[in-house]
C-alpha cells in the first residue's frame, strides 16, 4: 500500500542524515590538520602528502614556449603554451581520444600513441622544433616521484592498465617513445594536476598557495615550509618551501570523523575500491549523483517516492549523473518542469508528481551542500596548516563540480565563514582553469632557469 508520508517528515529524516553542524565542520577540520602532519612525518599514512619537487613559485615574469601533455582526466590533451611575462599566457590545445586498446596493452602502445599525438600536434600547429623544445607532463595517476622529472608508476586506475609499466619511470617511457618518433622534445617535469593548478594560478596571482581539483575526483596541493616536512630526505631546499600533493581524497579512510551514513556505505561497497578514497566519495563528480540515486531508491522501496515505482535506469548504478543534480538545482520553475524532464525522460520514472520533484530536488541540495561543506573543511585545514588564516591566501580550484555546479562556491564560502568567522574573507576561492596544461609549462619554465 502507498503511504503518503508528510513531506516535512521526509525532509527532516534526510536532514538528520546529511546536514553538518558548524561544530562537526570544526571537528573535521581539526582531524584533517593532524592527519596532514602525520603524513608529513612518514609514509604509510592515510594522507600521502607527497613532495612534488616543485620548490619555487612563479613571479609572472617567466617567458618562453613550452609543450604540455595532460593525461589522466577525461581527455588526453597536448598543449603549446606561450608564457609572455606580465602574467600573460597564450594557449593552443588539441584533445585526443585514447583508443581503449592502448589503455590496456603493453605500455609501449600507450606511449607510442602519446608521442604520435605530439607529432601530429607539432605538424598541425607548425611548431618550431629546430631547438629542442621543453615539455611538462601532467600525469594524474599514482606515482612515486623521485625528482622533478622522475617518477615510478605505482598503479593504474580509471580504466587504464598497461603491461610492463609498474615500477618504471614514466618520464623515461615517454622519452623513449619520443626518440622512437625522432622528436626533439625534452621531458623536463612530471606534474600532478593539483600542483599544476596551483602553479598556473600563481603565475597570474602570486598570492596563490593552494590548488584544488573538484572534478571526477578530488585532491589538493599546497605550499609547505621545508622544516615542516620531517620525512624529506632530499637535502636542503634553497627556497625553504615545497609544494606538497596531499592526495586528500583518502582522508578519513578510518571513518573516525566524517559523517558516513548508510548511503555512503552502499556506495563504497559497490565501488571498485571499497574502503578507499572515503572523503572523495562524499565530494566528487564521480559519486554525488550515485548518492542521490541510492537515496531515491531507498525512498522508492519504502513507497515514499514515485508511488513506489522505479525504473531500470533508476535501478542501475551510475545512471544518475552528477550533471543531472546541477540541472535539477538550476530548475526554478514553479512546477519544477525540468526536474520532471530529467526524472521522466532520462530516468524513465513513469509518473513524477510535483511532490516527488520537490523531494528529489531537496535530496540533490542536501547531498551537494554536504559535499561543498566537506570540501571547505579540506581547504580550511590546509589554510590552517599553512598558518594563513590571518594573512590570507588565494585558493585556485579547477574541475567541473566547482565550475558548473550551482551555488557550490557560495556553499563553500558559507562553511568557511562558519569555520573562520570574519577571517574567512582572507581566503579567496578562485576558479583556475586549464591549470594542468599551463601549470606544467610554468613548472617547465622554472626548471629551465
Ligand atoms: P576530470 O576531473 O575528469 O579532469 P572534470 O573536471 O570535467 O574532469 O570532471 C568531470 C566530472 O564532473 C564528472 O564526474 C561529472 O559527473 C561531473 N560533471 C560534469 N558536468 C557537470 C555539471 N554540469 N555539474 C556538476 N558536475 C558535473
Amino acid at each position: 500500500t502507498y503511504r503518503e508520508i508528510d513531506e516535512s517528515t521526509v525532509y527532516s529524516e534526510l536532514e538528520d542524515v546529511f546536514i553538518l553542524s558548524p561544530q562537526r565542520l570544526r571537528d573535521i577540520c581539526k582531524v584533517f590538520v593532524k592527519e596532514m602532519e602525520k603524513g608529513l612525518e612518514n609514509d604509510d599514512c592515510t594522507l600521502k602528502m607527497i613532495p612534488s619537487f616543485v620548490t619555487n613559485r612563479p613571479t609572472g615574469k617567466e617567458v618562453g614556449t613550452y609543450l604540455a601533455l595532460d593525461l589522466g582526466g577525461t581527455n588526453f590533451r597536448v598543449c603549446e603554451i606561450n608564457l609572455e611575462g606580465q602574467s600573460k599566457v597564450r594557449l593552443r590545445a588539441k584533445k585526443f581520444t585514447i583508443p581503449d586498446s592502448a589503455k590496456t596493452a603493453d605500455q609501449s602502445v600507450l606511449f607510442d600513441f602519446l608521442a604520435e599525438s605530439i607529432a601530429i600536434f607539432i605538424k598541425e600547429y607548425n611548431i618550431n622544433t629546430e631547438k629542442d623544445i621543453n615539455l611538462g607532463f601532467t600525469f594524474s595517476f599514482p606515482v612515486q616521484q623521485t625528482a622533478l622529472n622522475k617518477g615510478t608508476i605505482l598503479l593504474w586506475n580509471k580504466g587504464f592498465n598497461c603491461a610492463n609499466s609498474i615500477g618504471k619511470d614514466v618520464v623515461t617511457l615517454l622519452s623513449e617513445a619520443l626518440t622512437r618518433k625522432q622528436l626533439k622534445v625534452n621531458v623536463v617535469a612530471l606534474v600532478n594536476d593539483t600542483v599544476g593548478t596551483l602553479m598556473s594560478h600563481a603565475y597570474v596571482d602570486p598570492g596563490t598557495c593552494v590548488g584544488v581539483i573538484l572534478g571526477t575526483g578530488t585532491n589538493a596541493a599546497y605550499v609547505e615550509s621545508a622544516e615542516a616536512i620531517p620525512k624529506w630526505k632530499g637535502g636542503p631546499i634553497k627556497s625553504n618551501e615545497m609544494i606538497i600533493n596531499s592526495e586528500w581524497g583518502a582522508f578519513d579512510n578510518e571513518r573516525k570523523v566524517l559523517p558516513w551514513n548508510k548511503y555512503d556505505q552502499q556506495q563504497d561497497e559497490q565501488s571498485t575500491n571499497p574502503g578507499k578514497q572515503t572523503y572523495e566519495k562524499m565530494i566528487s563528480g564521480m559519486y554525488l549523483g550515485e548518492i542521490v540515486r541510492l537515496v531515491c531508491k531507498d525512498l522508492i522501496e519504502r513507497k515514499i517516492l514515485f508511488g513506489g515505482m522505479s525504473s531500470t535506469e533508476m535501478d542501475t548504478p551510475g545512471k544518475f549523473e552528477t550533471a543531472y543534480m546541477s540541472r535539477i538545482e538550476r530548475d526554478h520553475t514553479a512546477e519544477l518542469t525540468d526536474t520532471k524532464m530529467v526524472l521522466q525522460e532520462i530516468l524513465k520514472i513513469p509518473y513524477v508528481a510535483p511532490r516527488d520533484r520537490r523531494i528529489v530536488r531537496r535530496i540533490c541540495e542536501l547531498v551537494a551542500i554536504r559535499a561543498a561543506r566537506l570540501a571547505a573543511c579540506g581547504v580550511a585545514a590546509v589554510v590552517t596548516k599553512m598558518n594563513r588564516v590571518d594573512t590570507g591566501c588565494t585558493v585556485a580550484i579547477d574541475g567541473s563540480v566547482y565550475e558548473h555546479y550551482p551555488h557550490f562556491d557560495n556553499r563553500m564560502r558559507d562553511a568557511l565563514h562558519e569555520l573562520f568567522g570574519m577571517f574567512s574573507e582572507n581566503v579567496s576561492l578562485q576558479l583556475g582553469k586549464d591549470g594542468s596544461g599551463i601549470g606544467a609549462a610554468v613548472i617547465a619554465a622554472l626548471a629551465d632557469k
